[in-house]
């Protein structure tokens, strides 16, 4: 499913802008889209109406906005959610990868056995916004590390000037609901 001009214009009219919140930056603040029945159930209908015909076999989600529309959207597909989480987090064996940021580094993490019952598993990497798409990156290379096919990777909100949908778009498909 494609949305309509006018349903990104209603998406995007729920997502506030706050300027202030870090330096330099609009953040783009979702507890206002997800705190509106109708928006969120909106947003979830038409996610799950595009990749029901994807033959995917998990969702996995970004910590931690990620988890907020990966969750359910696993859920109404009727497949298992997988979390990548920040360093530290995860309880069993797990596999990482290190990204930098402006200043420094971060790393995040999946568990090794996390796609283990199935080969070549199908999966969906979500996330609520791609800015420089070092995170998405670094998620796209756990996921062929844990032995596991990434199908697409689903945004919310593409930054189009950071240029992160270029930089993940050789390791797999990647689809924005609002380019920004
Ligand atoms: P990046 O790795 O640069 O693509 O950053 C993506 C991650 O940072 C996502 O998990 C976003 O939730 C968060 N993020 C980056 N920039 C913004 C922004 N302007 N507003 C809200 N969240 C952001």
């Amino acid at each position: 499913m494609e949305w309509s001009a006018e349903d990104k214009q209603y998406l995007r009219s729920k997502i506030r802008d706050v300027e202030g919140f870090k330096p330099g930056i609009v953040f783009y603040d979702i507890t206002t889209l997800l705190k509106d029945a109708k928006a969120f159930g909106f947003l979830l209908l038409g996610l799950t109406k595009r990749y029901a015909s994807y033959k995917l076999d998990y969702v996995v989600g970004i910590e931690s906005r990620g988890f907020i529309f990966g969750a359910p959207l696993a859920a109404s597909l009727g497949v298992g959610f997988v979390p990548v989480r920040k360093k530290g987090k995860l309880p069993a064996a797990t596999l990482s990868e290190k990204y930098a940021l402006e200043y420094g580094f971060d790393e995040v993490e999946i568990h090794r056995d996390a796609f283990a019952d199935k080969a070549k598993a199908r999966v969906l990497l979500v996330d609520d916004l791609i800015a420089t798409g070092g995170t998405a990156e670094a998620s796209l290379r756990l996921i062929e590390a844990a032995g596991a096919e990434c199908v697409e990777s689903c945004f919310l909100l593409n930054l189009v000037a950071c240029a992160g949908k270029k930089r993940i778009e050789s390791l797999a498909p990647v689809f924005s609901v609002l380019d920004i």
